[in-house]
């Protein structure tokens, strides 16, 4: 949807604090302890990746309300749309329950902060791809062809904004917009 300014830009001052206050629970682990929230931290990045690729797909293209409130994205790529943080972060706080029902308050943490640094780059990334100048033959520059694909290709295709893999994993990979 579309949204003011402030919130536009809220992401971005929101998710560093709830970042910190994750990784705040590591002052508090053993080193043992901290090792497995490292590694659940990991997990939590790869499982953010994966549910970047299949949201996007699914619910953001293809399941309404979502794939409307999408479409303005894809018909304004420039302008302030994107999801509320209230949302977001409530979706984090779920991915914290269900994380420290399912392994325990030290992996349960570890795994949300995993998930939230994955779609705080995420936000990153996509602001940068439609708003940054890039450099020919940079990082930036690549991760804008392969987003300018997904927005202007005939075919559906490059749903993975940060990383190519799920997109390669499930043949949805595109190079340049068939001709
Ligand atoms: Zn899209
Ligand atoms: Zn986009």
């Amino acid at each position: 949807m579309f949204l003011s300014k402030a919130a536009y830009y809220a992401d971005f001052v929101v998710y560093p604090f709830l970042l910190l206050l994750l990784a705040s629970t590591l002052a508090w682990g053993t080193s043992w302890g901290n090792a497995e929230w490292l590694a659940a931290g990991i997990g939590g990045v790869a499982a953010y990746s994966l549910l970047e690729y299949v949201l996007h797909r699914f619910l953001l293209h293809k399941i309404p309300p979502f794939s409307r409130m999408h479409a303005l994205h894809h018909a304004h790529p420039a302008a302030m749309v994107g999801t509320p943080t209230v949302y977001t972060a409530a979706i984090g706080g779920g991915v914290l329950l269900l994380a420290w029902w399912a392994a325990g308050w030290n992996l349960g943490c570890g795994f949300t902060f995993g998930v939230m640094l994955g779609y705080f780059w995420y936000g990153l990334v996509h602001h940068a791809v439609h708003h940054w100048p890039a450099r020919k033959g940079s990082y930036l520059y690549r991760l804008k062809r392969r987003h300018n694909v997904h927005h202007y290709a005939p075919e559906a295709c490059n749903y993975g904004v940060t990383t190519s893999l799920w997109d390669r994993v499930f043949g949805s990979e595109r190079r340049r917009p068939a001709a």
